[in-house]
């Protein structure tokens, strides 16, 4: 089923949602992208993401035991039509299975491309076994190449390591490498411009990413954080850019070509909101279902398993969950509502 009238409903949808084809909702969207958070935990601390001290995280048990996260996979790839899958938290990488996930998502069919983000820290060692795990690709998180810069928004000294972990990538084979930046409001603009510079020497591409109102002490404003046509502003003051005229479908980036060489993509995912293109699903480390990074409401697919339902109805939990998707995010609306949840427990 194709439906390209994205965000505008041309009649009444059905009043429930159907019982197979696409993972389709009211506005005709259909998700393909499932984003499956492994972990709430982090051994870093983004000042926009977490606390320095952290968070309450989630009790074992209430997280997904392999075989549940497994079970969930196989019904998202084999009667959803789950393309794609990133991997993410929390930190993946300090999850214990994440090998054996990626691998047991492998063995799918149709096989999903297969992706993860991460913080890099430790991947180092970790990059040639997830590669022969099954893992296609990688986003590598980096807001700044300045160390005490890494050090004040990361509120870790471990930029050593993010950049060990981006060269044994790079050495695994898996590429495209993507570097995702969140900039910081003060230093960010700065920090864009050697990033990029670093990212054209070094063979990655650079994505940044508007900061967004999840972070666990709420304390992002309207206004605050530095937006997209800024960030394009000033990186066209130091680099020639020029649009990639490539067509750019469902994904977030706007990209641009830089200097003959490279590309660089621009996520304006607050000031120039994508919403209408979305195609993802999300799966948090607990098993709850999120239609939307701003959903206020989840639908709970581990009590389910652990209730015994068999697979069309965990299947039909998930079709109903993602039927009920907003047509946005709302964050510009006066009403907005941050979600309870920050996006180290959600996944980004
Ligand atoms: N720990 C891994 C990492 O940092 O890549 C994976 C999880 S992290 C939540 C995923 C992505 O979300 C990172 O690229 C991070 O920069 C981004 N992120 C976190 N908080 C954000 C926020 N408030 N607004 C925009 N992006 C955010
Ligand atoms: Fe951890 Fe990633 Fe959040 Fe930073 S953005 S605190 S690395 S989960």
């Amino acid at each position: 089923m194709t439906i390209v009238d994205l965000g505008v409903p041309s009649a009444a949808p059905p009043s429930s949602a159907p019982t197979d084809g696409p993972l389709i909702d009211t506005f005709g969207r259909v998700a393909t992208d499932l984003r499956v958070s492994l972990t709430d935990r982090c051994n870093l601390r983004c000042t926009y993401c977490m606390p320095a001290e952290g968070l309450n995280w989630l009790p074992s048990e209430e997280l997904l035991r392999p075989e549940e996260l497994t079970r969930l996979l196989r019904i998202a790839v084999t009667r959803l039509g789950i393309t794609s899958v990133r991997f993410t938290g929390g930190e993946p990488l300090i999850a214990r299975h994440l090998e054996d996930v990626i691998a047991a998502t492998t063995a799918l069919r149709p096989r999903p491309e297969i992706t993860l983000t991460t913080n890099g820290v430790g991947l180092d060692k970790r990059a040639e076994g997830l590669k022969r795990a099954g893992l296609d690709r990688i986003n590598v998180s980096l807001d700044t190449v300045e160390g005490a810069r890494f050090a004040a928004i990361t509120r870790r000294d471990r930029l050593p390591d993010v950049l060990a972990g981006l060269r044994a990538a790079k050495a695994a084979g898996l590429e495209p490498v993507k570097v995702n930046a969140v900039l910081d409001p003060v230093t960010g603009l700065d920090d864009a411009v050697a990033l990029l510079r670093f990212c054209l020497e070094q063979g990655y591409q650079l994505r940044i990413i508007e900061q967004m109102p999840l972070d666990a002490g709420h304390q992002w404003q309207r206004g605050k954080a530095i937006g997209a046509d800024e960030v394009l502003d000033t990186l066209q003051q130091h680099f020639h850019l020029t649009p990639d005229t490539a067509p750019r479908g469902s994904a977030p980036a706007e990209l641009w070509r830089v200097d003959g060489v490279g590309k660089v993509g621009i996520i304006a995912s607050v000031s120039h909101a994508f919403c209408s293109a979305c195609d993802r699903t999300r799966l948090t480390a607990d098993g709850q279902v999120r239609n939307c990074l701003f959903a206020q409401r989840e639908t709970d697919l581990r009590q389910l398993m652990r209730s015994g339902a068999d697979d069309a109805v965990v299947e039909a939990a998930w079709r109903a969950a993602m039927w009920a998707k907003a047509a946005g995010h709302g964050i510009n609306d006066p009403d907005f509502v941050q979600p309870a949840r920050p996006m180290s427990a959600i996944g980004g």
